[in-house]
């Protein structure tokens, strides 16, 4: 998607091989115009799917899940991160670890927000080794509810987990992928259409 990667280059702050900072228009402070152009991309690409909800991870990926879900018109889910492991028989659980961040987090989603005929479209902000996806796609699959798609805004294509999730068979859609980073180096790949 051309406006993300223009902002991605012009504002994008990579700090070594690994992390790129975003924080000026995604996930600190967040850009809503450029967020709205997201969420019709996404709209646009998986239109024909026939998704009845939007899930995303709390808390970087709700500004452009929720774009997302208002131009498909349908709900959008937020799976929420708790620190405990409480056994809770209303919702479903499910314990991702993240490499990224070094921790362990459970992931949560209340049984009565969804049902084995709901079609779900995942979106996050960034694509590195593919836990947070995973671990949601695992949580949604306890409800026996399909995944229509993953959607990403920046895909880190050096790093596994685009083709992890590939591996299951789920469709990725990344509007930015990276090929490399390094300290002020950002180069980008042709990304998807
Ligand atoms: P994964 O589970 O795919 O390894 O990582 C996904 C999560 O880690 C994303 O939801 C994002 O919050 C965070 N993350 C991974 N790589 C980066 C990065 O380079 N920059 C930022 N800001 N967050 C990242």
């Amino acid at each position: 998607m051309k406006l993300l990667e223009e902002k991605v280059l012009a504002e994008g702050k990579a700090i070594n091989e690994n992390i790129l900072k975003v924080d000026g228009f995604i996930n600190h402070q967040v850009d809503p115009e450029l967020m709205k152009a997201i969420g019709e991309d996404f709209a646009r690409h998986f239109k024909d799917a026939g998704i009845t909800k939007v899930a995303t991870i709390e808390s970087s990926g709700i500004a452009p899940a929720l774009t997302t879900a208002a131009a498909l018109r349908i709900p959008l889910l937020i799976l929420k991160k708790s620190p405990s492991k409480v056994l809770n028989d209303n919702m479903y659980q499910t314990v991702v670890t993240s490499y990224t961040k070094g921790n362990s987090y459970e992931l949560t989603l209340a049984k009565h927000l969804i049902s084995d005929e709901d079609h779900v479209l995942i979106i996050d902000d960034f694509l590195a080794n593919g836990e947070a996806a995973t671990g949601a796609v695992r949580l949604i699959r306890k409800a026996h509810a399909t995944i229509a798609g993953i959607g990403i805004l920046i895909e880190k294509s050096f790093q596994p987990g685009r083709s992890k999730l590939e591996e299951q068979g789920l469709n990725v859609y990344s509007q930015v992928r990276i090929g490399r980073l390094d300290a002020g180096v950002i180069e980008l790949l042709a990304a998807d259409e």
